[in-house]
């Protein structure tokens, strides 16, 4: 049994079994034992890899879309550049690095990460040396200025509810003991006003997932966007409106089940982008867009083969399925999305047309 397994089934025993989004909320951000709290999931003995780890061109093609995006604006001064959920640092340091000859971008940028785990605050702080940063818990913090953002499964890494349809109530899923061991069950049937909007498209038996935290954030996104202008570009892996049981715990690049080691597997789950979207108003959102899609229309393989003339062997092998793995439907062009909230009268950013 893990610490945080007897932390957890100690809470069980106290006050009955955890709500879902409870539960992966102790297993991801439990200040002593967290997965997130307590180590860099994305380093080399990591348990799985994002876009910006795979290659460079991811950071620097978002960049130049925020920086077209702020230029579109008319090029507010003292913008805040904000990434929640910024990991390694890797996706930051790419877009500095690839806006660097947008005329007064570095000048007017005050770059504000939002990171919730002490261990990758220090590995952002190490990656991006030299840059003057702030870091928050939360977007309420944040500079009352023209917000410029990305967030790269962030959203996907925010605790959900499930709840499984029975008549016109739910069943919430909990996690509870048998035999002193963490056992997923279910609540007695009960009314969720939240889910009524659900009633229409669902029947006996499906399963719905909540994200409060992710309907939290793009509200205040969407919020200070409307207020002060600016973009947030939001890629993770999830569709337009969730059904279906989606929370996965990964460690070592394979899938665990969840109640198997707390604390040491990553959770997340796939994003309902419909409830952000609708969360976010009066801001505007784009089309939600396939990453293949957004990349291509950014213009990845023209970079890509420009990156490719300096490369040979190994490296250039690498770089090519770095590219493959970016935008290809088999790989992450199709299950990983993108969209835009932006605010009103102000055109989407480069590669979020319609
Ligand atoms: N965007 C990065 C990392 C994704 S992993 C990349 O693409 O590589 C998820 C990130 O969100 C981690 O940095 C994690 O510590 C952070 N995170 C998770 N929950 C959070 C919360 N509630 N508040 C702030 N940061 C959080």
């Amino acid at each position: 049994m893990t610490a945080l397994e007897a932390v957890i089934a100690g809470q069980i025993q106290a006050t009955g079994p955890l709500r879902m989004d409870d539960y992966m909320r102790l297993c991801l951000l439990h200040p002593e034992h967290g997965y997130y709290a307590t180590r860099d999931p994305l380093g080399v003995q990591g348990d799985f890899t994002t876009a910006p780890e795979i290659s460079q061109m991811f950071g620097e093609l978002l960049g130049l879309a925020l920086a077209q995006a702020w230029l579109d604006q008319g090029a507010p001064g003292a913008f805040v550049l904000a990434e929640p959920g910024p990991g390694r640092g890797t996706l930051m340091a790419d877009i500095l690095r690839a806006t660097r000859a947008v005329p007064g971008f570095h000048t007017a940028a005050r770059v504000h990460l939002v990171e919730a785990s002490p261990a990758l605050r220090k590995v952002q702080r190490k990656t991006l040396t030299g840059v003057d940063v702030t870091w928050h818990d939360s977007l309420e913090t944040l500079p009352d200025a023209p917000l410029f953002c990305v967030a790269n499964e962030f959203f996907d890494a925010l605790p959900v509810r499930q709840l499984v349809r029975d008549g016109t109530g739910w069943r919430e899923r909990v996690i509870g003991l048998r035999d002193g061991r963490l056992e997923p069950g279910l609540t007695e049937v009960k009314s969720v006003p939240l889910l009524d909007c659900r009633l229409a498209d669902t029947s006996d038996g499906d399963l719905v997932e909540y994200c409060p935290e992710g309907v939290f954030w793009a509200r205040a996104l969407g919020q200070r966007i409307a207020k002060h202008g600016g973009t947030a570009i939001l890629v993770d892996y999830g569709d337009w409106r969730s059904l279906g049981d989606t929370v996965q715990a990964v460690r070592g690049h394979t899938t665990a089940k969840i109640t198997e080691t707390p604390g040491n597997a990553d959770l997340s789950a796939h994003v309902d982008f419909e409830a952000l979207a609708q969360a976010a108003a009066p801001a505007r959102h784009s089309r939600l867009t396939p990453q293949g899609v957004f990349l291509e229309r950014l213009g990845i393989t023209a970079r890509a083969q420009a990156l490719a003339t300096a490369l040979t062997g190994d490296r250039l092998d690498t770089h090519v399925a770095a590219h493959r793995r970016l935008t290809h439907p088999d790989e992450m062009g199709t299950l990983f999305k993108v969209m835009a909230l932006y605010p009103e009268g102000a055109a989407p950013p480069p590669g979020l047309e319609p």
